[in-house]
């Protein structure tokens, strides 16, 4: 299954395809997505900053003080709700946390420390913004939430926020790309990805404004409200490379399994054949904490949750099965639980994928975490 639309590169899905090709050329095959809590969270967060970028304030008092919270909260709320339905109707999601909306919070009172930096204030307490710094601010964004083309089409970003950099006298010096993150901030430096992201969205915005003033781009990273500038030359040579590698094809591409790509979060090993050859081949095949492996089905106790699978390891490099004598008991709750009831439901025969299990226990345990799924590796000569 191809998508017909017009192939454009995002930098995500760049950063996909050079972590393992086979990952990206998956990604694009409309199989079940998954959803995380981590993700929806950033979503919320981010909706909520451009929410607060765009309130209207007309009308309002500009010495009104203590009204950020209520309104950043409000905003917040409603974004957090919109996610959680998102995250639900996602065929593969773990549990919603509801507890997390607390780091939410502060996350997003990261995000206001970061804009208030942007006009020079740092260390004011949130109840001191008033509505005219606020509008000041304001007036400093270019854009929020923006799509980024190239003109022919072919490369795209979105970014965040594009603000205005003034000198004291107010006069514009420079755009600033603003990133928000609200995953792990650097240490010490940049990932290469994210450096690569960022300076994707600096080029592609220098490309389509050629009397633009000099262009910043930074990750805004909200948990230590710190700022990390993109450093390097222009990408876009090798983004339209990469556009050219990544074009659609029927044929998967090839995979580069290893530990930096099937070892880190790839939602697709259920249709990947290759990471189980070479955990297999490496002999760390179902070992560990949230290891993944494929198995049968022999009996499965509804009432108390147990089931009784039979480990299998690749008879070839298509991902064909081959069962191995040695029988493992696994106890299945949450998420995991309903996930193999509904397989059952469904009539499934025929060998399971456990992503994610906790392996390293004589019973395997099989939780909300975890992904439980047909086993169904497509083969590099493509779908049938
Ligand atoms: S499981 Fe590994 S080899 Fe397969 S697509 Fe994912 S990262 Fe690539």
């Amino acid at each position: 299954m191809v998508e017909g639309r017009k192939h454009r590169l995002s930098p995500s899905a760049w950063n996909r395809f050079e972590t393992c090709p086979r990952m990206y050329w998956l990604s694009r095959q409309g199989l079940p997505k998954k959803a995380g809590m981590a993700a929806s969270m950033g979503t919320a967060i981010h909706a909520s900053i451009e929410d607060l970028l765009q309130i209207d304030l007309s009308g309002r008092e500009p010495s009104e003080s203590d009204w950020i919270f209520a309104e950043a909260n409000s905003m917040l709320r409603k974004r957090w709700e919109e996610e959680k339905e998102v995250f639900h109707a996602t065929p593969r999601h773990p549990n919603w946390k509801e507890e997390k909306f607390r780091e939410a919070q502060k996350q997003q009172k990261g995000a206001i420390n970061m804009l208030l930096d942007h006009v020079g204030i740092q260390g004011l307490s949130h109840e001191r913004i008033t509505v005219a710094l606020w509008k000041k601010i304001q007036s400093l964004v270019i854009a929020v939430e923006g799509e980024l083309v190239t003109e022919d089409g072919h490369l795209m970003g979105r970014l965040d926020l594009l603000l205005a950099i003034v000198d004291e006298k107010g006069s514009l010096t420079g755009w600033l790309v603003a990133d928000l993150k609200t995953g792990r901030p650097p240490r010490g430096v940049l990932k290469p990805e994210v450096n690569r992201q960022l300076r994707m969205y600096r080029d592609i915005l220098l490309s389509n404004n050629k009397t633009a003033p000099p262009v910043l781009a930074q990750g805004w990273y909200t948990d230590t409200s710190s700022k990390w500038d993109a450093k390097g030359e222009n990408v876009l040579d090798s983004a339209y490379e990469a556009w050219n590698a990544t074009k659609p094809t029927q044929t998967p591409l090839e995979p580069t399994p290893g530990q930096s790509s099937c070892g880190g979060f790839c939602d697709w090993k259920a249709w990947c054949p290759h990471w189980w050859s070479w955990r297999y081949e490496n002999k760390s095949l179902h070992k560990g904490d949230f290891a993944d492996g494929v198995v049968l089905l022999h009996q499965y106790d509804h009432d108390r949750s147990i089931a009784t699978v039979e480990e299998c390891v690749p008879a070839n490099s298509s991902g064909s099965v081959q069962p191995t004598g040695q029988i493992r008991n696994v106890t299945f709750d949450g998420r995991g639980k309903e996930a193999l009831e509904s397989l059952l439901q469904d009539g499934h025969q025929g060998a399971i994928f456990l992503g994610s299990a906790m392996m390293n226990r004589d019973v395997w345990r099989v939780g909300s975490w975890c992904d439980v799924l047909p086993w169904a590796p497509i083969p590099d000569s493509g779908m049938s």
